[in-house]
């Protein structure tokens, strides 16, 4: 079944899930305050707008509403991802992805309601590590 996507924040992360969701056929959304970001993504995206997502009316205006799953990919900018997961969650949005920064931003995401969170440079780094284990007891 197909499925509507929002990526907010078109870091290195971000910017990846837009590409796979995207090339598996899904609409995707891309978001960022950032021109040149937005431009990278406007053929790779269904729709790529440059926008705040702190603020609520945009969110609104653009239909976040009806979108089945965000991920919110903002990274340094903690106050941000906080504030948008928190403006998401108010919304009624269905399903809430976001990335965190450390085990504080975390705990605040949790609190606040989001769905799912993921730490990608510690959660890569874990299955990097079994693997390795697991290719060394294969070469042994
Ligand atoms: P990565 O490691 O995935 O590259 P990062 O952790 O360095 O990302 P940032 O570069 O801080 O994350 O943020 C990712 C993107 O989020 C940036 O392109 C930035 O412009 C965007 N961003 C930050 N705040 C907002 C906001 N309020 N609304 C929309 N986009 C935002």
């Amino acid at each position: 079944m197909k499925k509507d996507f929002a990526v907010i924040g078109l870091g290195r992360f971000g910017g990846s899930i837009c590409r796979e969701l995207s090339r598996e056929g899904m609409e995707v959304l891309a978001l960022d305050l950032d021109e040149d970001k937005v431009n990278e993504y406007r053929d790779i995206a269904s729709h790529a707008v440059i926008a705040d997502s702190t603020d609520e009316s945009v969110l609104k205006e653009l239909g976040f509403r009806n979108i089945d799953h965000v991920i919110v990919a903002i990274g340094d900018n903690i106050q941000a991802s906080m504030l948008t997961t928190l403006i998401l969650k108010e919304m009624g949005l269905k399903m809430i992805t976001v990335k965190a920064q450390n085990d504080y931003h975390e705990k605040i995401l949790n609190k606040i309601g989001a769905d799912q969170v993921v730490h990608p440079e510690r959660d890569m780094g874990k299955r990097i590590a079994h693997n390795i284990i697991s290719n060394n007891i294969l070469d042994y």
